[in-house]
């Protein structure tokens, strides 16, 4: 089996599986589930809209995104009020305010994380240091069902139930290096 193929039906598996059955080697072979699952993966339909709980600040993303990702770290569950964050790494490019003037939240640290000043959603974070790319808050997407985590990191703070269909587990960070593997592995399974 190729690895693409190997890779997409783990991924598919793990979309559909309920979470005791999350355990990708028993979908190892579970071709009906491929296909089923296939849609959940593609990224068609661009440009994409998004805006917040209020949605007096609206966004659009021209792109698919280069990585899609859950974050278990305790800051992430702080700020997202909830047990993970999502998000969807874009070309900087291709993304684009397009109502409204978001604020600086969270820490106002090195990583900008812009929240909307009125009904504080967090919308997305510039990070430190790779000014080429803006990580969007996957929820502010009209259509969120679509960007399913591919990978997730910082499962050292994890809460022990928390569950993504993530198919790249990481403790903490990937290394620098690992991202074009991962870049390259994700645009594999979502460009069909
Ligand atoms: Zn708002
Ligand atoms: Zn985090």
């Amino acid at each position: 089996m190729e690895t693409r193929d190997y890779l997409r039906i783990r991924y598919s598996a793990r979309l559909g599986a309920a979470p005791e059955a999350a355990e990708w080697r028993e979908y190892r072979y579970a071709g009906a589930s491929h296909h089923k699952q296939e849609s959940v993966m593609r990224i068609e339909d661009l440009p994409r809209e998004g805006g917040c709980r209020c949605n007096r600040v609206r966004l659009r993303v021209a792109h698919a995104p280069v990585m899609t990702m859950a974050c278990h770290c305790t800051g992430c569950q702080k700020m997202s009020a909830s047990a993970f964050s999502l998000s969807a790494l874009f070309t900087a490019d291709a993304f684009t305010v397009t109502q409204g003037s978001p604020v600086i939240g969270g820490l106002h640290g090195a990583d900008r994380h812009y929240c909307c000043p009125h009904c504080m959603s967090w919308l997305f974070t510039r990070p430190h240091g790779i000014d080429g790319f803006v990580n969007v808050r996957t929820t502010m997407l009209d259509s969120a069902a679509d960007f399913a985590p591919f990978m997730e990191t910082w499962t050292c703070e994890k809460l022990p139930w928390a569950l993504t269909p993530a198919v790249e587990s990481f403790a903490q960070l990937p290394a620098p290096e690992d991202f074009p593997r991962l870049m390259q592995a994700y645009a594999e399974l979502t460009s069909h």
